[in-house]
């Protein structure tokens, strides 16, 4: 589910947005370059961008009804037609020929298979040869000033470099948007939000290179829990182990952190050169669990949390060398004896 909704996230971004731009852009450059053609060189090349602009103009209808290959495929055509046809017309000083470079980074960024964009780029390239071989050998169909083909020359230089560095940046963009979205995911426990056991145990490792304040350690498992989703279902369960974080979300410590371990165990840990202070504070968290009443559709209820706590004193040595392992003990003596109880110990 996860997986088909990135996935097609993704080809919105990828398909969808930038094109609309591109086609957006177009669109509004022909509303300009219409009027200015046909008082510059004549109601020929006016319609033949006015005909662009009409194609432009679906390639954005059918973008939006996610028919991305073929809104690319009418608008690339459509394209190469402008161009080609408006260096016979202008000539090569118009600098009509950077829009095969553009166009090809188009058919890169398109949805259509492998193939179907090398032999367009294959076109490309073609186009881009055999015409300047005849321009070589023919004079423009117009003949225009040198400032006027300056001018369209400068025009055409900017729009390329903008188009491409557009495109560029835009890719840029999205693969870092990506790459956010995919390590938030794998660092994250997807139903209550805290860090994942691996985020965990990456945090815990890079801690015990630094024992010189003390640590204290809480294992918290949820009592008879099982029973809470036998009784009133397992989206009730959800609901508890969401709002069991939520609860202690605001006792953990900015020093520390506070994560999922697995279904229904947490795991709590922070800097503290004080074992009244870790020991008080696994009393308080195991009090904030037992006087919440949880509240879930029409089901009212109680839960308790048994808690292994630990403190480990400063030390030289790895201060943090079987923390896990010895708070775990303690948790397990807390359930031994009865459940809703925090063992702590000094180690
Ligand atoms: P104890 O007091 O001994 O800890 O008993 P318990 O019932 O809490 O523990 P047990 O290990 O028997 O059951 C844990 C249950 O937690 C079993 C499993 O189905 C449930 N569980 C684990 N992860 C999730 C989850 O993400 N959502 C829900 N709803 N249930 C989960
Ligand atoms: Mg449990
Ligand atoms: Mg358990």
């Amino acid at each position: 589910m996860i997986k088909e909704k990135l996935q097609k996230d993704f080809n919105v971004k990828q398909y969808y947005d930038q094109s609309n731009l591109v086609y957006i852009s177009a669109f509004i450059s022909y509303i300009f370059l219409i009027p200015f053609f046909y008082f510059t060189a004549g109601i020929e090349m006016a319609m033949i961008y006015l005909v662009c602009m009409i194609i432009t103009f679906c390639s954005i209808f059918l973008n939006k009804q996610q028919k991305y290959g073929l809104a690319s495929l009418i608008f690339i055509l459509a394209m190469n037609f402008s161009v080609v046809i408006s260096l016979f017309a202008f000539g090569r000083n118009a600098g009509f020929y950077y829009y095969f470079f553009n166009l090809s980074v188009l058919i890169v960024f398109s949805n259509w298979k492998g193939i179907h964009k090398l032999l367009f780029i294959l076109l490309e390239v073609i186009l881009f040869f055999t015409i300047h071989l005849i321009s070589l050998k023919t004079a423009p169909l117009l003949t225009m000033s040198f400032s006027f083909l300056l001018f369209l020359h400068t025009l055409n230089i900017l729009f390329n470099i903008a188009g491409v560095a557009n495109s560029a940046y835009y890719y840029v963009r999205i693969t870092k948007d990506y790459q956010k979205d995919i390590l938030t995911m794998a660092s994250t426990d997807y139903l209550t939000g805290l860090p994942n056991r691996s985020t965990f145990t990456k945090f815990y490792d890079n801690l015990s290179d630094d024992c010189e304040i003390g640590i204290g350690i809480y294992m918290m498992d949820l009592d008879h829990f099982k029973k809470i989703n036998d009784t009133y279902g397992h989206l009730c369960g959800d609901y508890v182990l969401k709002e069991f974080a939520r609860l202690l979300q605001n006792e953990a410590f900015e020093t520390g952190m506070f994560a999922r371990y697995g279904g229904e165990e947490f795991v709590m840990i922070y800097k503290s050169s004080n074992s009244k202070e870790v020991k008080d504070r696994a009393e308080k968290l195991r009090l904030t669990i037992e006087n919440h009443p949880f509240q879930f559709e029409n089901h009212s209820f109680n839960l308790t949390v048994s808690i292994g706590a630990i403190h480990r004193k400063p030390s030289l040595d790895a201060c943090l060398r079987n923390g896990l392992q010895f708070a775990d003990k303690l948790l397990y003596e807390s359930k031994d004896n009865g459940r809703n109880i925090v063992t702590f110990k000094e180690v």
